[in-house]
Formats: C-alpha cells, sequence, structure tokens
C-alpha cells in the first residue's frame, strides 16, 4: 500500500520560508531564536529524510545503493524527529527564560534521560533488530521497539505540556497558544497517523506549529526597536516579567545616557539611530569577545537595559561591573571623533537581593541618576535602595496625592533684599511638602516628580491662591514690600486658562497686580508654544511683571531676554558661587553690565557669604536673596522677622 507524501512535500516549503523570514527580520540573535532555528533546520532535515526513506516501496527489491540511502535516512529521521521534541522543549525553556529551573543534575537528567535512552536503543538497532529491520527484499519492517521513540516523543509532549502550562501566568495568551498548539497539533497527527498511517501528516502538522510560533510569539517587529535595531523597552518589560515570575536570579546593568536628547536634537534622528545602534553595537561585541553573556535592550531616547544571567558563575560580580564599566566608557569614548560624546551613568542592580518587583526595577532603571552626585557615573543599587531620598522617590505617587487631599503643602518666604533702598522690598514664595512619614520634602525633589506624573496643577493652583490670600491679608507697604515673587512651572504657563485663574483670585482677594511678580524658568522658554507667550504678554499687559529665574543654568537665549516683557534676572547660585574664581566674577560683572544696559534689574541668588554681597553691590546688582540675610520662613516667622527688621531701622 503505497504511502502519501503529499503532505510532506507540502510542509517543505512552509519550512524555506519560515527560515527565509526568520533571517529576513533579522531574528537570529539570543538563545531562543537560535534554538528556534535549528529546530527548523531539523524539522526541514527529518523531512527529507521521511520523504526518502518511505520512498522505498516504489523500488522493491531494492537496489544496493539505493538501499544503504535507506538505512542511512530511516536512522537519521528517527535522531532527528526525536531530536525535535527535546529541543523544541529547550526552546520553551530558552523562550521563557527559566532554564535555571533545570539547574539540578536530577532534572538534567530527567529531561535529557529519555533521549538518550532511545539513542541507545536505536543505534544499537543494527546488532539486536529490535526496532525495525530493513532489507532489499522486503524493505522496512517496524519490530516491538518501534515503541520506544513513540513513548518517548509522547513524555516530551506531556511533559513540555504540563510544564508551559505551568508558564501560562506570565505568557500573553496568544503567544501561549502558539506554543501549545505544537503539542495539540503533534498529538492530533500522531493520532491521525496512527488509524490512518497511509497520510504523512506529522512534519505538515510541525511546519503548522513553527509558522504559529513565528507570527504569534518571535515576533522581531513586536520586540525590536526598528530605529537602532536592538531589543525594545517592550521586550525588556516582558522579561523582567519572565525574570519577576520565575523568580530568576539575574543582574542587570541600567545605562542612561544622560544627554541623548541634547545628542538626537544635534545629529538628528537619522544619524542619531545609526551613532547610537554603532555605540550599542560596539560594546555588545566588546561584550561577546569577552564571554559576557548577557541579553541587551534598548529604550529611546538613550537607554540601554543589560541582563545577565546570574547562572553563569564563570566571572565573578565584581569582575562584571568592571568589564560592563569599561565596555560601555571606551566605546561611547570612540565616537568622540564625530563631535558627541554620550555621557553615561550606569546603575547595577540584582535581582532579587536589591530589589523584588518589575516596576521597582523599571523605576531605578529611571531615576537613579537623580539619586547620586552628577559626577558620579557608576553606582550599585544597593547603594541607593533604602535611602531616604529613594524611599520618597519610590512613593512619591502617593505623597504627592496625600499632600493634594490632606493639604500638606504649606508656603514659605525668602525675603529680598534691596541694595539701593537699603531693606527688604519684596520676597519669593517657595512651596514646601510636609508629610506625616517623611518630614519636610524638598521642592527640588517633589516639583520635577509633580511635573511628570501631571500634578503641577493643582500643586501650581495651591500656590497661586495661598499667595494671593497672603497678600490680600497683609498690608504689603507697610512690610516695605513691594510684591512677592511666584516660581510658575511649566505647564502653568502652558495653560490656556492661566490668564482667567489670575484674574478671578486678583478680583476675589482685592490685589493689585503691581504686587505679584511671576518668576519663569529659561527651560520654560525652550517648551513654550504660543499659549506661554500670549499668557505672559496678557499677564504683563495686565499689570504683572515677570523675572527670569535661575539665570545662567540653561542655554541663554539672547532674543528671549530681549523680545518677553522681563523686568527681572535672577542670577542662579550656581553662577555665585563662582564668585570665588577671577574668571567667575568677570561673567558675572559683564552679564550685570549687560542686563543693565538693556534695564533689567538683577537680583542675585543664593548669597551666603557678606564678602560676595559687597562685591555685588560694587558690580551694580540690585537685589540679594540668600542664606546670608534670611532662609525661607513660614508665614508668620516672614512676618515677625520683616516686623524685627522694621523696628530694627526705626531709631
Ligand atoms: P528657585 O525658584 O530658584 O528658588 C530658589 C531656591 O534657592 C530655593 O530652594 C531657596 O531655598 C534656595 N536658596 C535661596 N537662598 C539660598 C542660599 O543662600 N543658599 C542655598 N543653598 N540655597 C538658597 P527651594 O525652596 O528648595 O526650591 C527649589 C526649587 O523648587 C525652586 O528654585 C523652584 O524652581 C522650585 N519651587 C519652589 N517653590 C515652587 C513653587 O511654588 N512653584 C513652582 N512651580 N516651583 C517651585
Ligand atoms: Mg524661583
Ligand atoms: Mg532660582
Amino acid at each position: 500500500m503505497g504511502r502519501i507524501f503529499f503532505f510532506n512535500y507540502c510542509a517543505i516549503p512552509v519550512y524555506l520560508i519560515i527560515l527565509y523570514t526568520t533571517f529576513v527580520r533579522r531574528a537570529t540573535k539570543g538563545l531562543a531564536n537560535t534554538f528556534f532555528i535549528t529546530l527548523t533546520i531539523v524539522s526541514l532535515l527529518t523531512t527529507v529524510f521521511d520523504i526518502i526513506a518511505d520512498g522505498y516501496e516504489a523500488f522493491l527489491p531494492m537496489e544496493r545503493w539505493y538501499y544503504a540511502v535507506v538505512v542511512f535516512t530511516t536512522y537519521a529521521y528517527f535522531i532527528l524527529r526525536n531530536a525535535t521534541s527535546l529541543l523544541y522543549f529547550f526552546f520553551i525553556l530558552s523562550y521563557t527564560r527559566t532554564w535555571f529551573r533545570f539547574r539540578s543534575a536530577r532534572l538534567k537528567l530527567l529531561i535529557t534521560a529519555p533521549y538518550a535512552v532511545f539513542l541507545i536503543v536505536l543505534l544499537t538497532n543494527p546488532i539486536h533488530k529490535g526496532v525495525y529491520t530493513i532489507s532489499p527484499e522486503a524493505g522496512y519492517i517496524r519490530a516491538p521497539l518501534i515503541m520506544v521513540p513513540y513513548v518517548v516523543s509522547i513524555f516530551y509532549l506531556l511533559f513540555g505540556t504540563v510544564y508551559l502550562t505551568g508558564c501560562r501566568s506570565f505568557i500573553e495568551r496568544s503567544k501561549f497558544v502558539a506554543l501549545m498548539s505544537m503539542y495539540v497539533l503533534s498529538a492530533i497527527a500522531v493520532l491521525w497517523q496512527l488509524f490512518r498511517p497511509r497520510y504523512l501528516v506529522e512534519m505538515f502538522s510541525t511546519a503548522i506549529a513553527f509558522l504559529m510560533v513565528i507570527l504569534l510569539v518571535l515576533r522581531p517587529e513586536e520586540i525590536t526597536d526598528s530605529s537602532v535595531g536592538l531589543p525594545s523597552w517592550k521586550a525588556y518589560k516582558a522579561e523582567l516579567r519572565k525574570i519577576v515570575t520565575t523568580r530568576h536570579p539575574v543582574q542587570i546593568f541600567a545605562v542612561r545616557f544622560i544627554n541623548a536628547e541634547r545628542v538626537r536634537a544635534y545629529l538628528g534622528e537619522e544619524m542619531y539611530a545609526g551613532y547610537f545602534s554603532a555605540v550599542a553595537g560596539q560594546i555588545d561585541r566588546f561584550l561577546h569577545e569577552e564571554r559576557f553573556p548577557e541579553d541587551m535592550y534598548f529604550e529611546a531616547p538613550g537607554n540601554l537595559y543589560c541582563i545577565v544571567d546570574s547562572s553563569f558563575r564563570s566571572l565573578d560580580l565584581s569582575e562584571k561591573q568592571r568589564l560592563f564599566f569599561d565596555a560601555i566608557t571606551e566605546h561611547t569614548q570612540d565616537f568622540e571623533r564625530m563631535g558627541v560624546h554620550l555621557d553615561a551613568r550606569i546603575c547595577s542592580l540584582r535581582y532579587p537581593e536589591d530589589l523584588g518587583t518589575e516596576e521597582d526595577i523599571i523605576r531605578l532603571g529611571h531615576e537613579f541618576f537623580g539619586l547620586i552626585p552628577v559626577d558620579q557615573t557608576f553606582v550599585k543599587a544597593e547603594e541607593l535602595v533604602g535611602t531616604r531620598k529613594y524611599e520618597i522617590g519610590t512613593r512619591m505617587d502617593s505623597i504627592l496625592n496625600r499632600a493634594i487631599t490632606e493639604h500638606g503643602f504649606e508656603m514659605y518666604y525668602q525675603p529680598i533684599y534691596s541694595l539701593s533702598e537699603g531693606g527688604f522690598c519684596s520676597a519669593e514664595a517657595l512651596i514646601r511638602l510636609n508629610d506625616e512619614t517623611y518630614g519636610a520634602i524638598s521642592p527640588g525633589l517633589f516639583i520635577p516628580a509633580a511635573e511628570s506624573k501631571g500634578l503641577i496643577l493643582p500643586i501650581g493652583d495651591f500656590v497661586l491662591e495661598s499667595v494671593f490670600s497672603f497678600i490680600s491679608a497683609h498690608d504689603l507697604t507697610a512690610l516695605g514690600l513691594h510684591y512677592i515673587e511666584i516660581n510658575l512651572s511649566v505647564a502653568q504657563c502652558l495653560q490656556p486658562e492661566l490668564v482667567d485663574k489670575v484674574k478671578c483670585l486678583q478680583e476675589r482677594y482685592g490685589v493689585d497686580p503691581s504686587q505679584v511678580n511671576f518668576e519663569i524658568t529659561e527651560t520654560t522658554y525652550d517648551n513654550i508654544g504660543n499659549v506661554a507667550e500670549k499668557n505672559i504678554r496678557r499677564l504683563a499687559e495686565m499689570g504683572y511683571s515677570f523675572s527670569l529665574d535661575d539665570y545662567g543654568t540653561g542655554y541663554s537665549n539672547m532674543k528671549r531676554v530681549v523680545t518677553l516683557p522681563l523686568k527681572i534676572i535672577k542670577l542662579d547660585k550656581s553662577l555665585i558661587d563662582e564668585m570665588k574664581s577671577p574668571t567667575g566674577r568677570s561673567i558675572i560683572r559683564s552679564v550685570i553690565r549687560m542686563m543693565k544696559d538693556i534695564d533689567k534689574e538683577l537680583i542675585a541668588e543664593g548669597v551666603e557669604a557678606e564678602a560676595d554681597l559687597y562685591e555685588l553691590k560694587e558690580m551694580g546688582c540690585d537685589l540679594i536673596q540668600g542664606f546670608y540675610f534670611s532662609r525661607p520662613l513660614p508665614a508668620p516667622e516672614f512676618l515677625a522677622f520683616l516686623d524685627d527688621q522694621l523696628n530694627k531701622k526705626a531709631p
């Protein structure tokens, strides 16, 4: 009875298409991809051998050369066919990142022993002839031990099904279905072939299962960042998910190129992508040469994450760190020829020792560079986790929400001294957050967090309301003050209803616009569109004045200084700190002179020393703000402070 090869013939183009698309889509990196490619090649060969080996019936009795071919291909068929089951299980282990579960010798034996037994039985078949016999006259005839390869296949099928089901919790549904399809289709094919032995459907069903895998599981477009050609942020998160669910110990290096945004703006999108993939490629090559096992992921604009399997104990931890650090610093320097330098900050963390959840790992990767001094390039997570700053950072959401709902904010006021009037003429309103657990939290910490979490507007509203009510409750003139300065955040400036809000407060509290000065920062300008500029102009028309905060820290754009209605320029503390050096003094002197030429008033911020005060006065600075006179004070203390000053002055 002739066999029907139709399905086997169909399987061949399917395997070829799978291989072709795998290479075209460059889904060749990583252990899971390697296993998949091996599996496809093995299955392709199995199919070919199956066709050749089973084609003997047409040639009975066989010629000698054909007999030799049939003997060889039959053995090869059995060896490869059963290897597929084992390889597929290895593929699942790689894909689910659960190799480490099989580290013990006993488990290793459990998954490899059935295949080994089968191999021994098969390879000794020429002696015992228990599996099958082949003769030139009668062809291929099964013997009782033919059950061995079937039993082994069934073992892997059942074991794999159970194992995969156990991984269900951390594999997406569609991927789980695709992975499982291999087992389901194999079972159907085996049953089919049992009842309809003429139809060789096994290899075709495997091909269909592989198609499912390549379409739904190994999707490079889904997990590769197409701009730089590295595994994506999404893939990183999926890996973390697997790691945490299976409690797989790993070491992660988070690299943050802190000037990535700027380098990208400088080079342009396309060149930046090319540049970055070259940097990443170099690092990758170097690490491979050093036999440093890792998977690298990319997050725009310039973060890299490397996951190193802790089960690779060939290198000790500090050795790994040193190698990694060298790779990053050396290979980013190589690109300085192009005139750009990626400024890297690296954090190494261990799971589960340092951090135990995906969210915490992701958060630390995003925030660690804010927790270390600017000139520190490398940090271990264990040095950060547990510090007050870190604790506050991880709980910032709830801290902010609690402060907003339970009125945890308070306005402080820092007096500003007028050198020409010889007394305090204004003050800057500075917000404070009092948390029941963490006490006073600096605005330097929570304002940027509130901005990124979209909570800055309610905070800004609180500031406006408090300061307007403060002004209406006290007679500023009697206190010697002309106005109070209010910091406006970028988000507030961009709010279309900002002017209406201010107008509303102005009417409710009967405040004169000349009693309020808004501070905006240079970064505000970087981001302003029409709305912000319109807001600033309309408020200025209403009589509010503006100062430019933190002058000297960003990119000082002269055109904006000239065109926007700014009354005051505030020299940042970092600039004032340069008073110590002759160059610093020259710069400050020139800035003051230049600003005076275009009729701006100048405030020096962060003045702490008496000597600086006199020097600034001599340079022509108008106003001084700093700890030399006073720290920011709560409203009652601030009022008492002013009273005190007035009393001192009176006699
Ligand atoms: P800023 O607007 O530049 O405020 C000046 C900062 O310098 C204040 O820090 C002040 O306490 C500090 N400072 C003043 N004199 C000295 C000194 O002599 N030595 C030292 N070391 N520091 C001095 P603070 O209050 O921690 O505020 C930090 C930043 O947070 C502010 O910088 C501002 O950008 C932001 N911020 C504060 N309050 C508000 C607010 O109500 N709204 C908004 N949007 N941002 C605010
Ligand atoms: Mg300010
Ligand atoms: Mg400032």
